[in-house]
């Protein structure tokens, strides 16, 4: 209940910034700037937000508003959402996305995924990383957004790019 509320309320946040985002010469309001980030990404981008905005969303509720629910949070990522850390025979993409989301959520439990994830789970994670200013509750969305664009830039497309690329390896092995 409190993390559809809190969706709601990052919306609101974008709306009512002050902040642009500057693409292509052009200034943006963080609504149009969300949209754009929409249309050159796609759906994938609307997958990677909703993950990284519920690291958010769920920190607002147990950290801010309802600290009781922390226990449970913890329980439901572990026993329902994502029952195991082992992310390792994920697409490399979906691992980061993955593996950051539930180290999140569950901080004493580190995931199993490979190692060149684990360097990029690794440095995002250090403070000052750009998942601390998604982790950070106080943060409105208007800060987040550009931040969650960033990871995905960064990282999710390098990662999926690496991860055709080891497809296709493995493909010319098998037919030959
Ligand atoms: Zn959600």
């Amino acid at each position: 209940m409190l993390h559809e509320i809190n969706h709601m309320i990052n919306h609101t946040e974008l709306k009512l910034s002050k902040r642009t985002e500057t693409i292509n010469n052009k200034k943006l309001n963080m609504l149009d700037y969300q949209n754009h980030l929409y249309e050159t990404f796609g759906k994938t981008f609307e997958e990677f937000e909703n993950i990284f905005e519920d690291i958010d969303v769920n920190n607002q509720a147990t950290k801010l508003q309802a600290p009781v629910f922390e226990t449970p949070k913890q329980e439901i990522y572990q026993h329902l959402c994502a029952p195991s850390a082992d992310f390792s025979q994920d697409p490399l993409h979906k691992q980061f996305s993955w593996a950051c989301l539930r180290e999140s959520m569950i901080s004493h439990e580190p995931c199993i995924v490979d190692p060149l994830v684990q360097r990029c789970v690794d440095y995002v994670s250090q403070p000052g990383g750009l998942l601390e200013t998604i982790r950070n509750p106080k943060l409105n969305y208007d800060e987040q957004l550009p931040a969650i664009a960033k990871l995905y830039e960064k990282y999710y497309l390098p990662l999926q790019a690496e991860q055709k690329k080891r497809d296709t390896n493995n493909e010319s092995r098998d037919g030959s």
